[in-house]
């Protein structure tokens, strides 16, 4: 059994095509992409406007959402923000955290992604103690909770398992972040390998567009990871996420305990490879860059929450150039709006350097589709026989996008014209509304409550 979709123009080939008929098989497969369908077939369904592959949001922090709007008060700085978020991850459990996921994945499905990179570093109880460690609770409980989340709401996930075992270089962890931690590095491989195995009979690998849950493995940061340690990330297959250089403070911490900056650290450690995605990447040096481009490395752009952050932006251009892979993430979820972000690199690289068009529309679908895609090591990306048919459909005509020629509707578009999303074939979002979960902000009420807070300010 088959299922076509008539797309009244998509982006195929790096190109805008007009009449493209979307075939998939029964696992949510594309088996054919054909352009220049003159009409719907029988059977189709028309999607009007423009027709893009799903985004690839390649680095998220779920629970980060709950913070949105609620940290603007009195200014501060990315560490006063840390304090803040700090005070949500410590009110989350399995169960809280699978509804909140649900209305961030669901948030995300609407505002144009459908695929995501989920950076997850609360892995056990408040006082560290491992889920699974009693008869109350099951192993992997946060992880399994995160994998549910995304896949009822039918958004892919690369779980990226991510390994923080001290507070700052030398440090130890605080109170606070004793539930991140694993003690030592054999602790994260031993639970890294037990996730990867219980994942693997509970949510297997089948077609590409059937297999939601997968996992791969992240260093939070050369703050969170010893230098020493960081070898055994060569013995992983598949990708490696890390923070990179998104403070100055990490640049200078790494500086005076190593002698030399953060890339540099994670180059001698052989971990520089095409499976590694460096996020943010804001503060680097020219030899950063060569190394980042040459081992064709992923970066992840996350220009709304560098913005937000006052983090500065990073060289996003050079990098391309260099030879590494650009790739969009939301982060924090300042936003959750795959085109506004796509549109902050571009503005980021226009105020760094005075510059129109330092990336093409193209080379931002490209970043925001194929590039994410290398980054978390997915079958999507393109609509392409074989990839998963993940896509999102714009609307050509709205009071924003009226009137925008070809792909350039990628610099005026918003969440607001995501009309359709679909992932393994099946339409998951129409019109702002999650087609099995409903209201969207119905499910952030649901969120709120979880947690015991409120819509705050606004009664
Ligand atoms: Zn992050």
């Amino acid at each position: 059994m088959s299922t076509q979709y008539w797309c009244e123009s998509a982006w195929v080939d790096g190109a805008v095509a007009s009449g493209v008929l979307l075939t998939c098989d029964e696992t949510g497969t594309l088996t054919s992409v054909e352009t220049g369908i003159a009409s719907a077939p029988t059977g189709a369904e028309v999607v009007p406007g423009f027709t893009l592959p799903g985004g690839v949001n390649a680095h998220s922090h779920a629970f980060h959402r709950i913070l949105r709007g609620r940290t603007h008060g009195d200014g501060g700085t990315f560490w006063t923000w840390r304090e803040v978020m700090y005070s949500v991850a410590a009110k989350l459990s399995p169960a809280n955290y699978e509804t909140v996921a649900r209305a961030v994945f669901a948030e995300m499905l609407a505002g144009g992604y459908t695929s995501v990179g989920e950076f997850h570093y609360v892995h056990h109880t408040a006082d560290g103690t491992p889920y699974g460690a009693d008869a109350d609770s099951r192993a992997h409980a946060m992880e399994r909770a995160l994998a549910r989340a995304a896949a009822s709401a039918g958004l892919r996930i690369r779980l990226l398992d991510t390994c923080y075992l001290t507070g700052g270089i030398d440090t130890e962890l605080s109170a606070e972040q004793a539930r991140f931690g694993d003690g030592t590095i054999d602790g994260y491989m031993d639970r890294h390998a037990s996730l990867a195995d219980d994942f693997a009979t509970e949510f297997p690998v089948g077609a590409p567009g059937e297999s939601y849950v997968h996992v791969g493995a992240a260093i939070h940061s050369i703050r969170a990871v010893p230098a020493a340690n960081l070898p055994r990330f060569t013995e992983l297959s598949g990708p490696v996420h890390v923070h990179l250089s998104e403070q100055p403070a990490e640049n200078e911490a790494c500086q005076s305990a190593y002698g030399t900056t953060p890339t540099q650290v994670l180059d001698r450690a052989g971990v520089v490879t095409t499976d590694l995605s460096a996020v943010h990447a804001t503060h680097l040096s020219d030899e950063d860059i060569a190394s980042l481009g040459q081992a064709r490395a992923s970066i992840v752009m996350c220009p709304c929450t560098e913005a937000d952050l006052a983090d500065g932006i990073g060289p996003a251009r050079e990098l391309a150039d260099a030879g590494a892979t650009i790739a969009i993430g939301s982060d924090q979820h300042v936003v959750l709006d795959a085109l506004r972000e796509t549109q902050g690199m571009e503005a980021g690289e226009r105020l760094r350097t005075g510059q129109r068009g330092r990336f093409s529309p193209a080379e931002l679908i490209a970043s925001l589709t194929e590039g994410g895609a290398k980054s978390l090591e997915l079958p999507v990306g393109s609509l392409e026989a074989g990839k998963a048919c993940d896509f999102i459909a714009l609307s050509t005509d709205s009071m924003r996008t009226f009137g925008s020629v070809g792909e350039q509707i990628i610099l005026t578009a918003t969440a607001a014209d995501v009309h359709t999303t679909v992932s393994g074939g099946q339409v998951r979002v129409r019109a702002g509304v999650h087609t099995e979960l409903g209201e969207i902000s119905e499910l952030y009420a649901q969120a709120f409550a979880a947690l015991g807070m409120e819509n705050a300010g606004h009664a």
